[in-house]
């Protein structure tokens, strides 16, 4: 006969579903209120990482975003092994994301304007780019230049795919390539870097929008400690979070999530002349490039909304002499 013990075995910890436990202020959350405030401490204000279909969720207005090359699958080109074989590694990331690989990508609005919105998730093995992230990018890219409408991009990404080598590699200089070519033709590029945008995503499309926005102490960088004080011989006097890069001019504005969709709005509707109903003529080029039309903007969301106008048309007078 069993033998039956008196008592329940005493409960340590919170049930994983129910409670979160914040890494900057260690405050036990309850699951259902961080959801409420899009998985922001309450107490300390961290970000936490979430899901590519929650941030688009959180960005594009209700019912308009519309998936494109959803199915879109990765390759085991290089019959890759590390401590698992990379075909198993995908189907543990594809059954815990229900994403096919780490982007997902599709026209939708915002504020009822149309806007290309390519999404990373950092869920699906680090985020890491391989060639299905970079063509989902350059879809994207695609089809804001076809159909003249403003590109998003948000990165969450440790970098390159390793398990897709050089393949992984190539896509900096597509992803790039797109990029350039949404900016030649005065197309609006916004880029939002969430924590983490490091490795080639950083090297790549991720500082090069007209205008980079960042979450609140993001981890961005290149190269992690370890090979950067393998190269330089000695540690990083700093780790380089948003707001590091905010100071050295490589990020524009750095936006707490509550805020990052009307901020996108508010930016958009300064890129683009109202004259046009929300869509770029090629007759009438909206965005003037470089830094110039950053100032104007920065002035004008730190002023008040009636410098709108203004502010596009001193960065369009004055766009041409700047560039580097
Ligand atoms: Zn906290």
């Amino acid at each position: 006969m069993p033998v039956r013990l008196p008592f329940r075995p005493r409960r340590d910890a919170y049930p994983a579903d129910l409670w979160t436990k914040c890494p900057g202020c260690a405050e036990m959350l309850f699951n259902k209120q961080l959801d409420k405030s899009l998985r922001v401490c309450p107490h300390c204000g961290h970000h936490f990482r979430i899901p590519a279909r929650t941030r688009v969720a959180q960005l594009i207005d209700s019912g308009s975003f519309a998936e494109r090359d959803g199915n879109l699958q990765p390759v085991d080109s290089l019959a890759f092994v590390d401590l698992k074989a990379y075909p198993d590694r995908l189907l543990a990331a594809q059954l815990s994301t229900g994403l096919r690989d780490a982007a997902i990508w599709g026209p939708g609005t915002m504020g009822g304007r149309p806007v290309a919105l390519c999404v990373m998730d950092f869920f699906f093995i680090g985020g890491s780019m391989g060639p299905v992230v970079g063509e989902k990018i350059t879809r994207a890219g695609e089809y804001a230049l076809a159909e003249r409408v403003p590109l998003i991009i948000v990165s969450a990404s440790g970098g390159a795919r390793m398990q897709e080598g050089t393949y992984s590699l190539m896509q900096l200089v597509k992803t790039m390539g797109i990029v350039e070519r949404v900016k030649a033709a005065r197309i609006p590029y916004i880029s939002v870097m969430t924590d983490p945008t490091t490795g080639g995503v950083f090297a790549s499309f991720a500082v090069a929008g007209d205008v980079n926005l960042a979450e609140p102490n993001a981890l961005i960088r290149f190269a992690g400690d370890r090979v950067s004080a393998g190269t330089i011989g000695e540690e990083l006097p700093v780790v380089p979070r948003a707001e590091f890069w905010l100071s050295h001019g490589f990020v524009d504005r750095v936006v707490p999530r509550a805020q990052l969709r009307d901020e996108i709005i508010a930016i958009l509707s300064m890129l683009i002349p109202p004259s046009v109903g929300g869509q770029a003529e090629s007759a009438a080029p909206p965005l003037a490039r470089g830094r110039s039309i950053l100032s104007a903007i920065t002035g004008a969301l730190g002023a008040d909304n009636s410098g709108e106008s203004r502010a596009v048309e001193a960065g369009q007078s004055r766009g041409e002499n700047s560039n580097g």
